[in-house]
């Protein structure tokens, strides 16, 4: 299997190639040159990483053949608590994916437990011997999921930077207090942009001479674990399969029947592996992108117009706070198949903050992918009417996608089963739920866990709730102009 640049697809890579390297030199984003097809009924039939290992091996074609088996078990087995992929009715028709059992629980963790593996083999496979020294702006679950996947991982290293005030505290603990002798965490001065702009700086100036340099001194080559990595996407991808085998097992659907996801979006990744799942052979009938009120993606798939300029909005779901969806240029690549039509796109966006698709690239994104959105103050309704009518808890960013489901299924009068894609765990924003669920949130989040612990019955996750008593190892706070000298320095502690 080859892969090429989203906006030139004369070049080919492997994936080894894809994977070590990112972006494509031209800015664009990998893709796979086909999509393998593969047998329903056997697939249903496995477990996670057998699901997984079927799936992958699929794209990572000259990966030895028994790395997936060797990795694939102890990835999505322990960390995962045996709930890997794991799909649960919460009514009549309606399913969560629940993906929110790992390590770090928010979805992230699905691919970046694998990340770290499959960037460690590409090496290996190209005959690469540097350190790889990965850097990671974030505003808050990003950063801790790359952490527990990059920790004591050979010839790696990791450093996190995150905005001073810009995240929960529950998601300062999480990064503050993480373990592993190869980790670096930096609180940044600044809000998130400061952050990735600092992180990005050093991206572009990585090729000056100096700075260049200075790495290969240390024998070590940057690299990023952004949404935009080929080995991010891929492992997404199972799950859908996984979900699906679920209702099937269940009665929901005969096996060919089609299910409808709805998925909470920020950077597009996750729900553009539901879209690859169906080229893959997956029955998925809709995939309803849900967007909370950074709403750019309703937009664009009702209008066929992306217009990043306009104001920003902090909601109750940080995760999807963002106004330029990096993974969304791979669907217009694979859906309008012209790689001149997309550069010219991009450039649009990076020129204008704007672009406009034709009426047929349109038609057919809208076949595929239906839309809405949802605001605060629906998020908060949306979690007391799923806790009251189900008895179903839910975080901010998968209410959005319940609201965004349940309003569209009744408009649309869609009668097959909907999964909902459940990213995060409750007991992460324990004050955006308790407070929707109409109690008053203590000021510190480890009171409001406790509270929606005592309210609710539900037991937090543990990773979460022994966060409080565990010490601080990274208190250091600098500057973004300081982000350069922090990234060339060791992460080895
Ligand atoms: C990252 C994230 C999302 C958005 O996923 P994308 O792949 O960026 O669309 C949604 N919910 C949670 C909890 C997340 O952490």
């Amino acid at each position: 299997m080859q892969y090429f640049s989203t906006r030139n697809r004369t070049q080919t890579v492997s994936a080894s190639q894809a994977i070590a390297q990112g972006l494509a030199a031209d800015g664009g984003l990998f893709v796979p040159e086909r999509f393998p097809q593969v047998e329903l009924a056997e697939l249903c039939e496995k477990s996670y990483p057998e699901m997984a290992q079927a799936i992958l091996g699929r794209y990572l074609t000259e990966y030895p053949a028994a790395f997936l088996p060797a990795v694939l078990p102890a990835v999505y087995g322990a960390p995962f608590a045996g709930k890997a992929g794991c799909a649960v009715p919460v009514s009549e028709d309606t399913w969560a994916l629940e993906l929110w059992h790992g390590p770090t629980c928010a979805f992230k963790d699905y691919a970046l437990q694998l990340l770290p593996k499959l960037l460690v083999q590409a090496k290996k496979n190209l005959g690469r011997t540097e350190t790889t020294r990965i850097l990671v702006a974030t505003s808050g679950d990003t950063g801790k999921a790359a952490l527990e996947g990059f920790r004591d991982v050979e010839g790696t290293e990791i450093a996190v930077f995150y905005p001073q005030d810009g995240t929960s505290v529950i998601q300062r603990m999480q990064m503050a207090t993480q373990e592993g002798k190869n980790v670096a965490v930096y609180a940044v001065k600044g809000n998130f942009d400061d952050a990735q702009t600092g992180v990005k700086r050093v991206f572009a100036r990585a090729s000056e001479p100096d700075f260049a340099a200075a790495l290969s001194a240390q024998n070590v080559r940057l690299s990023s674990a952004n949404s935009i990595n080929w080995g991010r996407l891929v492992p997404q991808i199972v799950y859908y399969f996984a979900a699906y085998a679920q209702l099937v097992r269940a009665g929901t659907v005969k096996l060919g029947q089609p299910v409808d996801f709805c998925v909470p979006t920020g950077n597009f990744g996750d729900i553009l592996a539901g879209w690859y799942a169906k080229q893959m052979g997956l029955p998925v009938g809709m995939l309803v992108c849900a967007s909370n009120r950074n709403n750019v993606l309703t937009d664009f798939l009702s209008t066929g117009t992306y217009n990043a300029r306009r104001a920003f909005y902090k909601t109750t779901s940080p995760s999807m706070d963002i106004l330029i969806s990096s993974n969304l240029e791979r669907l217009l690549y694979h859906i309008s198949g012209s790689d001149t039509a997309v550069a010219g796109w991009m450039r649009q966006l990076k020129e204008a903050g704007r672009y406009t698709v034709d009426d047929t690239t349109l038609a057919a994104l809208q076949n595929s992918f239906a839309c809405g959105c949802a605001d605060d103050e629906q998020v908060a309704e949306e979690i007391r009417m799923q806790y009251q009518k189900h008895h179903y808890l839910c975080d901010p960013h998968t209410a959005v996608a319940f609201r965004v489901a349940r309003l569209w299924r009744e408009k649309a009068g869609r009668t097959a089963p909907m999964v909902v894609l459940s990213t995060a765990s409750p007991f992460k924003f324990p004050r955006s739920v308790l407070e929707a669920l109409g109690c008053a949130a203590p000021a510190n989040d480890f009171d409001a866990m406790h509270a929606l612990e005592a309210k609710t019955g539900c037991a937090a996750p543990q990773s979460l709730s022994v966060l409080s008593d565990k010490q601080e190892r990274f208190t250091e706070r600098i500057a973004p102009a300081d982000i350069r000298a922090a990234a060339l320095k060791s992460c080895k502690q």
